[in-house]
């Protein structure tokens, strides 16, 4: 979707794991929440992506990938878009049962997908993250995410066209 919209893919997780490949004060702290399938602390995320709003390929616009995930990074989120001239166009959901995403991701091979680590981000998602859909209702595109990469690329492209 990035490379079609020609802006850049900004995940908060990857831009984690980076932190944690280099050892950086960031990625250590961030780890052992990451590893227990726990949220990073709000300040340390919104620091992080205040960051990465600063490099000049985000200027234009961006595609928000696992942000924001709680309320306060949803506030947190619409002031540094005013401070960028920015606003959000779309917020896409990528609808899958639990069980679907749960033998996907141990499929995926990361260390942080053990079956009872996914199950916790799973229910940190109910409690933290699934009210921001209500938040965004206005700009929320539901999307059925069980199919192949392409066919799903292509559904959110054409959701998107109604928003
Ligand atoms: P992800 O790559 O999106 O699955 O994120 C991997 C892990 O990074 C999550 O389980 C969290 O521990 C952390 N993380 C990523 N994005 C956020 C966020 N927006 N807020 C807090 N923690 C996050």
């Amino acid at each position: 979707m990035a490379e079609r919209l020609d802006v850049p893919h900004i995940s908060t997780g990857d831009l984690f794991r980076a932190n944690l490949k280099e050892q950086t004060p960031l990625g250590v702290e961030a780890q052992k929440y990451m590893d227990a399938g726990e949220l990073v602390p709000d300040e340390v995320t919104v620091a992080m992506v205040r960051e990465r709003f600063g490099e000049p390929d985000a200027a234009k616009g961006f595609i928000l990938d696992g942000f924001p995930r709680t309320a306060p990074q949803a506030e947190a989120l619409q002031a540094l878009l005013d401070e960028q001239g920015l606003a959000l166009d779309a917020v896409v959901e990528f609808a899958v049962s639990d069980e679907v995403v749960v033998q996907r991701l141990l499929g995926r091979g990361r260390s942080d997908d053990t079956e009872d680590v996914i199950r916790r981000r799973q229910q940190v998602y109910r409690d933290d993250t699934a009210p921001l859909l209500e938040f965004y209702r206005d700009r929320l595109v539901s999307v059925d995410a069980v199919g192949p990469v392409d066919e799903v690329t292509e559904r959110v492209f054409g959701a998107l066209k109604d928003v």
